[in-house]
């Protein structure tokens, strides 16, 4: 394969699927129940397929989307493994994802309801998994219309139409002890849930609660399976910890234009930005559009020959500028804008604090307009060259 410099390429981004391995090794280890990995938002930037086989050879049993589009796209590439979607609209077709044997996430009578129609018409039993809010105060039925919903739930499973796979809820401040909503909190409401899931005749195979914060420091939220997001991409889910977690995501440019300013000069729109001396300025074609943030102007940095050079004024939706002071480039010089920091180059969470945001955001804001390139993850790389997927 020739790289991407030498095709003309403006940049890339290289995943190494064999950081992503072992990350769903390490979390694998750590939990005491079965891993479901979150793949959803093209596994956080990082390409749904190519995560899915990598994740799956190394030790995770389920997969984990956000939407049905999601989960089919899983189906239609022949992944087999369970998969759990869980934002639907209230009237959507679930034929195709029943049909698919995809689990479906369910906070309310009216989706319960209409996930119940749709498996009568496709004659075939839809495994649901009832959510329940215990205060995150987003999705999930929330305790008063709970009883209602396992009611109901239980009448449809006896009557063959569904099966309760799952009861579940989602977590709203592990890995932040000082935020709300406590862990703890939540898992006394979580238990209540159970209990009268239970009242209701329910005996639910798989009840889950732990995202990646939990699943590396509150064993007490892990149940029947760990649902995990940003750590099997290798961001340390709890700020402060560092706990053997692989980046899986490199972004590099290079420079496109190379120019000597003097002193005092304006750079990039609106001048908000003034060299302090002398300075070279290189132009890297990579901007907001490509994910590198705009609140990170003025603040962000990326590595250029060996040291960081600060992002020049504002960050446009194509290129941004770095100033090198006294430095020289020439055209063409690598330019790691984001990494797992090995090198000296800037860490997601680290483009996260210069953009007030988390690494999630910035993670999967990394545009589709930047080619994937895959590394290592070798049985995973050579299925999917097989079937021309990458
Ligand atoms: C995105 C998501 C996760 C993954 O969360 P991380 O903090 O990235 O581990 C888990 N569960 C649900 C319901 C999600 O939406």
């Amino acid at each position: 394969m020739t790289s991407w410099t030498a095709r003309g390429g403006l940049a890339e981004a290289t995943v190494d699927l064999d950081a992503i391995a072992h990350n769903t090794a390490l979390l694998a280890a750590r939990a005491t129940a079965p891993v479901l990995a979150v793949v959803k938002a093209d596994a956080f930037g990082h390409g749904m397929l190519p995560v899915t086989r990598t994740v799956l050879d190394a030790g995770a049993t389920w997969l984990g989307v956000a939407t049905n589009a999601e989960a089919l796209r899983l189906r239609e590439a022949g992944v087999t493994a369970p998969v759990l979607s869980w934002l639907h609209a209230h009237d959507e077709d679930f034929d195709a994802a029943i049909l698919a044997g995809v689990d479906l996430g369910v906070s309310s009578a009216e989706h319960l309801e209409r996930i119940a129609e749709c498996a009568t018409r496709v004659g075939t039993r839809a495994a649901v998994h009832l959510k329940v809010d215990t205060g995150l105060r987003r999705g999930g039925a929330d305790h008063t219309a709970w009883r209602g919903l396992l009611d109901r739930a239980a009448w449809l499973q006896r009557r063959g139409r569904l099966l309760v796979r799952g009861v579940w809820s989602h977590l709203g401040a592990a890995g932040a002890p000082a935020a709300s909503p406590p862990v703890g909190t939540q898992v006394r409401a979580f238990e209540l849930a159970l209990r009268e899931a239970r009242d209701a005749g329910l005996d639910p195979e798989l009840r889950h609660l732990a995202n990646s914060a939990a699943t590396l420091t509150e064993p007490a939220t892990h149940y029947d399976l760990v649902r995990v997001g940003i750590a099997l991409y290798g961001v340390e889910p709890v700020a402060g910890r560092s706990g053997g977690l692989r980046p899986a995501m490199t972004l590099r440019s290079r420079t496109v234009l190379v120019k000597k300013v003097p002193a005092g000069e304006g750079v990039s729109y609106e001048h908000r930005y003034r060299t302090s001396g002398e300075s070279t300025l290189a132009l890297v074609p990579v901007g907001f559009a490509d994910g590198v943030p705009r609140l990170a102007s003025n603040r962000g940095a990326a590595l250029l020959a060996g040291r960081r050079r600060p992002v020049a004024g504002l960050v446009a939706m194509d290129q941004l500028v770095l100033d090198l002071g006294r430095d020289e480039a020439n055209l063409g010089d690598e330019v790691l804008v984001l990494g797992p920091g090995d090198d000296g180059e800037p860490t997601a969470a680290e483009w996260a604090a210069w953009a007030e945001t988390n690494p999630h955001e910035v993670l999967t804001g990394i545009g589709a307009r930047i080619p994937r390139r895959y590394l290592g993850g070798a049985r995973a790389t050579r299925e999917l060259e097989e079937l021309s997927l990458v």
